[in-house]
């Protein structure tokens, strides 16, 4: 099983954009390097969320914000790690939809449970596979510190 390993500050980063942005989902990016076992999370960036439709379950991130993200990261010497966003009211496992919308194979998806307005569990899953046909999610350890 891989890792995603995270300081404890950019994991309650993550923890409380979910809370702020509750009872509707918040998004962001996980910026930072590969190792062997799997990422080593720097930084994260929040998104703004442009999905007005439904915004309590679906998140998006707009391609001209991801480009403008990615750029910021190179500069700094950081890779685009994986993506965050919060289930308000929902377990921290991905959804169908999450699932289809999951596009950055070797990247991390992390989700946090945000309980009336409260984050809980967070969990990790990592896209592996080689396309977007065998593509699949696998449960990652978070090791924060
Ligand atoms: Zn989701």
């Amino acid at each position: 099983m891989s890792v995603l390993g995270i300081s404890e500050s950019v994991y309650e980063a993550i923890r409380s954009h979910g809370e702020e942005t509750y009872p509707h989902e918040c998004c962001g990016v996980l910026l930072g390097h590969s190792s062997p076992e799997g990422w080593r999370v720097e930084s994260a960036v929040r998104a703004g969320n442009t999905r007005t439709d439904s915004a309590h379950n679906r998140y998006h991130i707009a391609p001209v914000e991801l480009v403008k993200i990615r750029r910021e990261a190179s500069r700094q010497g950081l890779d685009i790690a994986g993506f965050y966003h919060s289930h308000p009211d929902h377990p921290a496992q991905w959804s169908p939809t999450d699932f289809a919308e999951a596009h950055w194979i070797g990247c991390s998806y992390v989700i946090t449970e945000v309980a009336q307005g409260k984050a809980q569990v967070t969990n990790s899953f990592l896209l592996a596979g080689t396309t977007e046909e065998d593509k699949r999610f696998e449960n990652e350890t978070i090791r924060v510190g």
